[in-house]
């Protein structure tokens, strides 16, 4: 892996991170958004990352400085990849702005350039036919806050290139990730294609009236040595994202997600209680019961 310049599309939660991730590590980031107005917000979000990475991994004031310093930005896309070994697209999750974005690439980008999708639920099948390039494309897909949720999931889709699949997990891996290489296409990749269905079954103990949240969880940390259950890791997440999930099959014709979307929906989001995010969800917080010595009692 010869990778010196990473250009990175899209420059909002993710894409920020992705980049200051990249620059950090020593390589020369191209960042690529619509206008003026978007590349702003990702100075001032670039610039909002240097306490975290000061306060996290305890980089100094010069080595955030000289990470800023390797970013350039643009709102010309041919400009954006003229140099780009790989670019990293970390833009909205809505299908037609991918596809326009990926027939745009395709017109301009270098034929060396590698292109990489960070989509959390598209697959790279969904586009690969835009790119003109499908053995020089696949998935790489970060989790928010990657200085710390350092994990890389790199997947394939069936025309992508092995040598290519290999690069990108070096590359993963020089950006300070934990590469995760997963040889087949998978919607939510490895961790939410176990998280989800978890998650699940707990929110259907509890509709039906199996029991409790704190019981439940209480089941899963003792019996797992887990540090939280299912409850807490749906505060985290947020109510409003296992609603979605939950009414997006009801709409399908789930009837049980039907029952959990309609909960979650009575219970909580009419309530205002949205999670860890406004310390109200399924525990109340900053002490939620959970954390108590005593709760595993
Ligand atoms: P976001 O809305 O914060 O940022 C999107 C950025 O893309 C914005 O800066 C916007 O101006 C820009 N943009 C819009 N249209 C564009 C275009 N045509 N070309 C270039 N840039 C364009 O979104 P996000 O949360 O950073 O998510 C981006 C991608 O990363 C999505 O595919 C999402 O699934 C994935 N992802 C998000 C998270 C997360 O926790 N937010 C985690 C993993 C993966």
């Amino acid at each position: 892996m010869d990778y010196k310049h990473i250009t990175v599309a899209g420059s909002g939660v993710l894409g920020s991170q992705i980049a200051f991730q990249t620059a950090f590590n020593g390589f020369n980031v191209s960042v690529y958004d619509i206008n003026d107005e978007a590349l702003d917000r990702a100075k001032e979000r670039l610039n909002d990352l240097k306490p975290r990475y000061q306060a996290d991994l305890e980089a100094t004031q010069e080595e955030v400085d000289a990470a800023y310093g390797r970013i350039s930005f643009y709102s010309n896309l041919a400009k954006a990849v003229e140099n780009a070994d790989l670019i990293i697209e970390a833009i909205p999750e809505i299908v037609e702005i991918k596809t326009n974005f990926y027939k745009e690439l395709a017109k301009v980008a270098p034929e060396k350039t590698i292109f990489a999708t960070n989509s959390s639920t598209m697959l790279p099948s969904q586009f690969v036919e835009y790119t003109g390039r499908p053995e020089k494309f696949l998935a790489l897909h970060f989790a928010n806050e990657i200085w710390k949720n350092n994990t890389a999931e790199i997947m394939k889709h069936p025309g992508t290139n092995t040598e290519v699949f290999e690069e990108v997990i070096e590359f993963a891996k020089a950006i300070g990730m934990v590469a995760l290489p997963i040889h087949k296409e998978q919607p939510g990749y490895i961790l939410n294609s176990l998280l989800v269905p978890f998650l699940d079954a707990a929110q259907n103990l509890l509709v039906n009236g199996i029991a409790d949240p704190e019981t439940i969880d209480k089941t899963w940390m003792i019996a797992t040595g887990a540090p939280n259950g299912p409850f807490a890791i749906l505060d985290i997440v947020g109510i409003n994202t296992p609603y979605n999930l939950s009414l997006a099959k009801a709409e399908a014709g789930d009837k049980k997600a039907a029952k959990v979307a309609e909960y979650l929906k009575t219970e909580f989001l009419d309530k205002g209680r949205l999670g860890i995010q406004n310390g109200k969800g399924f525990y109340e917080y900053p002490n939620p019961s959970y954390m108590n010595p005593d709760f595993l009692k």
